[in-house]
């Protein structure tokens, strides 16, 4: 089976959405690419039933290379994060707090420091029907520069070099939304991050955990 141990991860990934509270339904997708190749979880197929040969291998324009389902309808958005991003990996999610957010506001204001997880402050991007060419072309506009995006009155998405780093950002993604959902609904007034510590976050970011000794 081609790719095989991507596939498996990427049934993992929609576990672990659904798991913590991330996903209604099926209402979420996965891909990883390797060299030409996309391996991107089936459309609209159960989480818990779904295995590794259900995932989807693609080549760069969209053509299946292996499996027998069809490819998420988000492939094009996919595809397109892709290409102008170079990430090695992407999740998508209909998570509540990031999806209520994205209904009231342009980009995620810096009220926490973790906007710097993604390199800045989050943007939203315009809503395009689901599936479509400018969807992609919106969300792709979105994470420029960034490592996730919010997608207006659709969802989240997160991208990065391998599937654990898009994947451990997503719930962070949907926490940041959560606390200024949070924040908003007392009607007070939000304090943010001013711009230049924002920076100062996103430099400490590369820096933050444990770091190779040598
Ligand atoms: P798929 O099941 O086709 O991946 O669609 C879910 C989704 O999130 C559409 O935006
Ligand atoms: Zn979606």
């Amino acid at each position: 089976m081609l790719l095989a141990s991507e596939r498996a991860a990427i049934v993992e990934a929609c576990r672990f959405m659904q798991r913590e509270h991330l996903v209604v339904g099926t209402a979420g997708n996965v891909s990883v690419r390797v060299g030409d190749r996309v391996a991107i979880s089936p459309s609209g197929v159960a989480y818990e039933s779904m295995t590794a040969a259900d995932v989807v291998v693609t080549d760069l324009a969209g053509v299946t290379v292996e499996g027998e389902l069809q490819p998420s309808s988000e492939l094009p958005l996919h595809l397109a994060v892709y290409e102008a991003t170079g990430a090695g990996a992407i999740t998508h999610n209909h998570a509540p707090a990031s999806t209520a957010l994205g209904l009231v506001v342009d980009e995620i204001p810096a009220s926490h420091y973790y906007s710097a997880m993604f390199g800045g402050v989050v943007r939203v991007a315009p809503y395009a029907t689901f599936g479509t060419d400018e969807l992609a072309e919106n969300v792709a506009a979105a994470l420029t520069g960034r490592s996730g995006a919010l997608m207006g009155n659709h969802g989240a998405i997160t991208i990065g070099p391998t599937l654990a780093k898009a994947l451990s950002l997503l719930p962070y993604l949907e926490y940041i939304c959560e606390i200024q959902v949070l924040a908003m609904a007392t009607g007070l007034p939000v304090k943010l991050v001013s711009p230049d510590l924002l920076d100062v976050a996103v430099a400490g970011m590369s820096t933050y955990g444990q770091q190779p000794t040598h």
